[in-house]
């Protein structure tokens, strides 16, 4: 059943009378107001939205083309049947293009009337529905938008802590090791220098002092990447020679096979070679950690178009395909793995400092491994200065 309430604009005072009481026989549900004029339908527009009007064109004073342009201005929703005498095809087309609903030929057939009627009271029946469905979306899109937001709060506040807790303990445990070291007499293992090379120690078989010193160093670092306080000293720096000599260290240091493969000889980088040089120890220090003792491990320098890349080679057991998105994720460790040989497990955060300062470069740190056949670490730098030079 049709429900409804519908306007009735004629300046033909029989069909006023006539077609409300055809609609009120057939659509008991339709009540129907009605204007003599375009004017003074215009004012019970502004007082009241109906679901359909219909009006005559042909009329003094305003018509029923200007009726239907503010109706549709003001009330776009609404459907507007036009009428129009017969043979007045060309009105009836500019009703139609200005957005009628329909239009119907005088003298006006009832049937065709009360199609037209229905058939307009139920589409604004369903755009009724639709706008509904939309406000509900949009309620629901709201209160997702809320959600993100206030999860994102609550994200943002647990990660602050987070880092200011980790701050806190790396500051914490630098002071205590100093006072220990201290107390033993031992003087101060530096924090990295101006060429690296104090950090070429991983290799090197730790005391248990030594080792501590390295875990704190990694927390401090970690700490300062994550408050954005992690500085570079770039300079134009000799990949060859900063490769060379972070691997004589190493070398020096754990006597074990290494293979150095330098496939282009002359690639200068703007780099801070102390981040680097530990990049590279984190990787090597791995290789060595994760491959069966006295496994050969190679180390690659070569260029790809404008990038440098150094890659560390293992023969160990490789990485699980489905962990891998998770490697260079702070305090990330694959789970099961084990050291296989020299130094001692970490804190998961040899990668993500080496990602991290790799990508501080504006470079990249790339892995390929597969279970029981090893894995590679590149680090892809670029040749053109990524870093401020100092
Ligand atoms: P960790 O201090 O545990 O060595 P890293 O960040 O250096 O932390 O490495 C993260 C994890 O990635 C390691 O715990 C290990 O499981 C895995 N991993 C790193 N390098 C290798 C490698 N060369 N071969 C196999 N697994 C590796």
């Amino acid at each position: 059943m049709n429900t409804g309430q519908v306007l009735l604009v004629d300046d033909d005072p029989t069909l006023l009378q006539a077609l409300p009481h055809a609609i009120s026989l057939r659509m008991s549900g339709v009540e129907v107001e009605t204007a003599d004029s375009a004017q003074v339908a215009l004012a019970m527009i502004q007082q009241h939205a109906y679901d359909a009007i219909v009006s005559d064109i042909k009329m003094p004073g305003m018509d029923g083309l200007d009726l239907l342009a503010t109706v549709q201005k003001q009330h776009p929703e609404t459907p507007v049947v036009l009428m129009t005498g017969h043979g007045e095809h060309d009105i009836a087309i500019r009703a139609l293009r200005g957005g009628a609903y329909d239009y119907l030929l005088k003298p006006i057939d009832r049937d065709d009337f009360m199609a037209s009627l229905q058939r307009a009271l139920q589409t604004r029946q369903f755009r009724r529905q639709i706008e509904e469905q939309q406000r509900a979306l949009e309620r629901y899109a709201l209160s997702l938008q809320r959600l993100v937001e206030q999860r994102t709060a609550e994200l943002r506040a647990s990660n602050a802590a987070k880092d200011a807790m980790l701050s806190m303990i790396a500051h914490e445990l630098t002071s205590a090791l100093t006072g220990v070291k201290g107390m033993m007499g031992v003087s101060n293992l530096q924090r990295p220098s101006s060429n690296g090379m104090e950090q070429v120690r991983q290799g090197v078989v730790e005391s248990p002092l030594q080792r501590l010193e390295r875990l704190i160093h990694d927390l401090q670092d970690a700490s300062f990447i994550q408050t954005n306080r992690l500085a570079l000293h770039c300079t134009r720096s000799d990949l060859v020679e900063l490769c060379r000599s972070v691997l004589d260290a190493y070398l020096a240091g754990t006597g074990g096979a290494l293979v150095f493969e330098i496939l282009d000889n002359h690639l200068q980088a703007v780099v801070d070679p102390v981040r680097i040089s530990q990049a590279l120890l984190n990787l090597l220090a791995n290789a060595r950690k994760y491959s069966p003792e006295g496994s050969p491990i190679s180390v690659t320098l070569q260029r790809r178009g404008r990038e440098a890349i150094i890659s560390v080679r293992d023969q160990g057991p490789g990485i699980p395909e489905e962990q891998l998105p998770h490697i260079g994720e702070p305090f990330y460790r694959v789970p099961g793995s084990g050291v296989l040989s020299g130094a001692s497990a970490g804190l998961g955060l040899g990668l993500y400092l080496a990602r991290t300062m790799v990508e501080q470069h504006g470079g990249r740190l790339e892995v390929q491994s597969q279970p029981g056949n090893g894995s590679t670490f590149s680090m892809v730098l670029s040749l053109e200065a990524a870093c401020a030079e100092h």
